[in-house]
Formats: structure tokens, sequence, C-alpha cells
């Protein structure tokens, strides 16, 4: 797994759920110490509190009990760093298990949070703030309305292979980094290089991400601004094709079309994908990656019903098997595209996704 790979793996993952899995009791967001002789009483009142939003844990007595949710394995299991993500990959290889829906942070039974606003604050509150939230946000857009359209530039190729055309890049508001050096120049002058890592723009070498990468799509919300994106190679030689900007990523693609309006959305993984619907005025909104799915985003299906259209290899449909538990727990009605239609000589086939089935060419 590549680090970025990791980032997401771990994101994916309940730490909660994770806890539970290797026997802890957990309530209410507390558990046991794993060294239950350091505390009075064997740690009878539970010392260590799990976050759930930021993936961590954390004991308020013993300075070495604490990390993500690769640190909890190796403690409970005694184990090396690579035993620990093994033993995570063998137990989540399809993720975020559904005990999250039933075990939210704050304790609640309720699925789906009556006011998803409710949970972003929230999250934006526990965060470390180097940059205030609204501040993120604008470096963000400046960063956006530096880059160039598509038009005229080795995205339009790499697009139409994909059947890709500018009605669509117009609309989803897709951007080139046209000159990356000058680019990177240009972000330098104008902020300083801890605000720039900070917001993800930039490695930890000081540059901008996105040398390999410069094919751009704005996460647009429904005022058509955009405050997360992906970044993809055009050139297919590149590894990994897509990079996402660092951070949670704050709502599937396209959400707009999540607007509580009674409908249909189809569901698919990647942007490419996606925009392969789009083209074709199809409401469809992407997840970055099947393993992707977050439970906070539940509540933005609200009057929808969702058709699943992951691709058709193992990992999706794992991914498939598992949102449909996750949407029906929460009351969505939720089908598979083209469930019921195996036989049909025109029906997805194994190994394909949806691009490919529009004749998409890679
Ligand atoms: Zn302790």
């Amino acid at each position: 797994m590549t680090s970025e790979e990791l980032k997401q793996f771990k994101a994916s993952i309940s730490i909660t759920a994770v806890a539970k899995a290797l026997g802890k009791e957990v309530v209410r967001g507390k558990c046991k110490c794993f060294f239950p002789n350091r505390h009075v009483h064997g740690d009878r009142t539970p010392s260590v509190s799990i976050s759930e939003e930021r993936g961590t844990f954390r004991c308020w007595v013993c300075d070495d009990v604490r990390g993500d949710v690769i640190e909890l394995v190796k403690l409970e299991r005694n184990c090396s760093f690579m035993d620990a993500v093994a033993w995570l990959q063998n137990e989540y290889g399809f993720l975020a298990p559904k005990e999250n829906l039933r075990d939210r942070v704050d304790g609640s039974k309720r699925l789906v949070p009556q006011n998803f606003e409710e949970v972003f604050r929230r999250k934006e509150q526990t965060k470390e703030e180097l940059v205030p939230e609204e501040e993120r946000k604008k470096i963000i857009l400046n960063f956006l309305k530096k880059l160039s359209p598509v038009d005229d530039t080795a995205a339009v190729s790499y697009l139409a292979k994909r059947r890709i055309y500018k009605p669509v890049w117009d609309k989803m508001l897709l951007r080139v980094i046209k000159d990356y050096d000058g680019l990177n120049r240009c972000l330098k002058e104008e902020y300083s290089l801890d605000v720039l890592k900070y917001v993800g723009l930039f490695n930890d070498k000081g540059n901008l991400r996105y040398y390999k990468h410069p094919l751009i799509f704005p996460y647009l919300d429904s005022k058509n601004r955009a405050f997360y994106f992906q970044a993809r190679a055009i050139d297919s030689s590149v590894v990994p094709k897509e990079l996402n900007l660092t951070g949670l990523v704050p709502y599937p693609y396209n959400v707009s079309l999540l607007n509580e309006k009674h409908g249909w959305v189809y569901l698919c993984e990647g942007v490419i994908d996606t925009l392969t619907f789009v083209g074709r005025n199809i409401p469809a909104i992407g997840i970055p990656g099947v393993r992707s799915f977050k439970m906070e985003w539940l509540p933005l299906f609200k009057n929808k019903n969702v058709v699943l259209c992951l691709d058709k290899d193992e990992a999706g449909y794992r991914a498939t098997e598992y949102l449909k538990g996750v949407f029906e727990q929460a009351g969505i009605q939720c089908i598979t595209l083209g469930a019921g239609l195996e036989n049909l000589s025109s029906s997805i086939k194994d190994g394909q996704d949806i691009n490919d089935w529009f004749g998409g060419r890679k």
C-alpha cells in the first residue's frame, strides 16, 4: 500500500468497530486501558477515549497509550506495524463495518442524524486548526480559480477517449494545471509553505502535489463552489492514477443532486463513471473509491432511492453488498444496476465498469 492508500484504508475503518473486534468493550466512546494494572481498581471506570471522527484513541493516564487504528491493533495484539496492517486488511478487506451505524460517537441509536449540518460542524470544531476552516476553503477556491479550462489541453483527448465531452466538462467545471511551475511559484508567493501543506495542496518537499496529476475534478456543491477536488493523471503510466486532496472528503461527487427531493440517484465509483452518466443526463453521484462511503453522508440521501453502479469486480461486488446493507438499515431503498438482467447480452460484464460499458477506452 502507498501511504495515500494506507490513509484511505485507515479513514474508512471504524476504530470503534476495530476495538470491539479486538474484544474491547466500548461504551459511549470509552474503553478500559490496555494496561489495567497501571490504573486504580484495574481501570474499572474506563480511561481510554476513542474518537470515531479522528480515528484515534488515547488513555488519559498512560502517556504511551494513544494513536490511530493501527496503533490500537499493535497494542492489543502486541505485534508489529506490518502485522497490524495485515490483520486489518484481513479483517476489513471491505471496510467500515455495520456497527458504525448502530453505535455512533455520541452514543445515539439514530441511524441518520436529523441535521447533517450539525455533523459537519462538529467535525470542524474537533480538528486541530492551523488555518480556520473558512480560510482553508478560500485557499482551495483561490487555487481552483487559478486553473485553466479543459479546452485545448491534453485532457481533451483523455476525456474524449472516455466519451466525456465539452458540455460535461463545462458543466462540472473541470480544470487543468497548464503551467505547473508557474502555479507552484505563484502559490508559494501568496501563502506560507506551512499553510499550503496544511490545506493539503503541497507535499512535504514543499511543492504542489499535482505534478503528474494535472486534470482537476472539483467537487461542486449546490452553489457551484468547490472546497474539495480530485486530481487525475492523464498519462496512463502514472500510479496512482488519482490523488485526492488530503483530509476528509466532505461529500460525494456531484452532491447537488442530493437535494432532498424524491427521486433516484445512481451511485458510482469514481469521477469518470459519474461523468459518463452525467453526459447522458442520468442523475449520478460518485464516491471516490469503493471503500470510501462515509456513514455521515447517509442523511444527504434523504428522499432518494439509490441504484448501486459499482464496478463488476471482486471489490465492487463486496462494496455493493456492504452498501446495500448500509442503505437498507437507514431506510433508503436501494437496488443494484443490472440486477436480474445478468443474462442479457447487453448487460455489464464481469470486470467492466460503467465507462467501459458505455464504450469508453482506457
Ligand atoms: Zn492507561
